[in-house]
């Protein structure tokens, strides 16, 4: 399962009420599962800024051999090198060209399961485990689909070029496939603290974990660890009623379905998935009646709630301000532009409810853009309207949300506001304490030392 942004959701509200199990064995915020890669491979981006071990982005040294990999230290490298001494030689052979992410993973699965990879297990209790070869491959799917059929064959050519002269054999088509198969539909994106991704990795025992759009745990990482946390009480450890999110939930049910099947293979009945007020809710104009203020469907010709009239003209604004929101947000996938997402929220205005879904996706691509360009009041701003869409749609235990309360909390202590900055440093390490845990890197190292600032500079 291939994680883009992590993503939790849970119906509004549900999460503070107590938990309906009686004697839960497990706890919500509980650790439920760590476990080290089977195969990882940093993203080749980041690789003259990041070690190509613990993933640690810090001053790096070339590998002197192939000059494509680095390392922070000696330890990094020779731990490293049990992995990496099968590649090397490959990698050299094709420098200074750089290899495409996949296929450099590929190259890594296939060296491990030729030096006893097959037979090495991942637990996900003390006596359940998986192997490579219990993996699901989707084997059928990926045959009949030409877009991935495309790009394993470019992947064959690369490594038939990297591997050519060497003991190491490129596997026949049908053997490529089935790892292929097993890497897209199980592979994670590892993500750093802030949530960007910056490596791929399979884990062989949580590969056990389904998806749901309302999950129960969630998967965070430290380093190339991967952490499970629960979510919710659980009544006890049991992995078939055990979910998190592969994909990301701020998206229409038609759109999660869509992603899920088009890399998974799936189709998701999750009761948010089937529930049609998911979408009318995420498609919602606002009433034109301001003392009402609720979320409509635009197509009708009143108010459910207050029997305002739907006009043509509204309809149209809302029809043209759908349009250009969405021409915009996906013309800035890469970078946000501060103005260009302000237009947009000026003709939101009065037109798209609050927790559009379309709203909610400009409010984020406006934070992140302030943040860049250091305009610390806008970012306030959006920073904090962008809440209940975040709670709505990632759910209230979610790492994003944690992290939005970080980063607002943060802001407002540069901005020397620290008595706002207080509640949502706590806020966050309500959340962050929960899907991360409070070992956590994130937590000892960027939120504790804000939280003693915060406190100290509030009274
Ligand atoms: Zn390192
Ligand atoms: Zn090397
Ligand atoms: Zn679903
Ligand atoms: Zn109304």
């Amino acid at each position: 399962m291939e994680m883009r942004k992590s993503s939790i959701a849970k119906a509004n509200g549900a999460s503070k009420s107590k938990s309906n199990i009686p004697n839960p064995q497990i706890k919500r915020g509980q650790r439920i599962l760590t476990e080290k890669p089977f195969a990882f491979v940093l993203k080749s981006k980041y690789r003259l800024e990041r070690c190509d071990n613990c993933l640690e982005a810090t001053k790096v040294l070339k590998c002197s051999n192939c000059r494509y990999v680095s390392y922070c230290n000696r330890a990094c490298q020779s731990q490293a090198w049990a992995q990496h001494k099968h590649e090397c030689p490959f990698l050299k052979k094709v420098h200074p060209r750089i290899v495409p992410d996949a296929a450099r993973m590929l190259c890594r699965l296939i060296l491990r399961l030729e030096h006893g990879g097959d037979l090495i297990r991942g637990y996900y209790t003390e006596h359940g485990s998986r192997k490579f070869r219990d993996l699901m491959s989707h084997y059928a799917e990926i045959k009949n689909d030409p877009m991935r059929l495309e790009h394993l064959d470019s992947l064959h050519a690369v490594l038939t070029d990297m591997m050519a002269e060497s003991p190491s054999t490129v596997p026949n088509k049908t053997e490529l496939m089935s790892i292929y198969g097993r890497l897209i539909t199980n592979g994670f994106n590892v993500l750093d603290a802030e949530m960007n991704s910056i490596a791929t990795a399979i884990y062989l025992g949580v590969s056990i974990t389904d998806h749901s759009c309302q999950p129960n745990a969630v998967a965070t990482f430290e380093g190339n660890e991967l952490h499970i946390h629960a979510i919710e009480d659980m009544e006890c450890l049991d992995w078939s009623k055990i979910f998190i999110s592969y994909i990301d939930l701020l998206n229409t049910p038609e759109e999660r379905r869509l992603d899920l099947k088009e890399h998974y293979y799936f189709l998701c009945c999750c009761s948010k998935c089937i529930d049609p007020q998911e979408t009318k809710e995420m498609m919602a104009a606002l009433c034109p009646n301001r003392n009402c203020g609720i979320g409509i469907n635009p197509e009708r010709t009143n108010c459910k709630r207050c029997d305002t009239g739907i006009s043509p003209k509204l309809r149209n604004a809302y029809n043209s301000v759908m349009a250009f929101t969405r021409t915009n947000l996906e013309a800035m996938k890469d970078v946000a532009y501060l103005d260009v997402c302000k237009v947009c929220l000026n003709k939101q205005t009065g037109v798209l409810h609050p927790l559009n879904v379309w709203h909610v996706k400009t409010l984020d691509a406006a934070f992140e853009a302030a943040i860049d360009v250091g305009k610390w009041t806008d970012a306030l701003d959006y920073g904090q309207r962008l809440l209940p869409g975040y709670r709505k749609y990632h759910g209230a235990w979610n790492p994003l949300l944690g992290l939005l309360h970080m980063k607002l909390g943060k802001i407002q202590l540069h901005e020397q506001r620290a008595k706002e900055a207080l509640p949502h440093l706590e806020d966050a390490l309500r959340i962050l304490t929960v899907t991360h845990g409070r070992d956590h890197r994130l937590l000892a190292e960027q939120l504790y030392p804000l939280l003693i600032q915060a406190r100290h500079e509030a009274n």
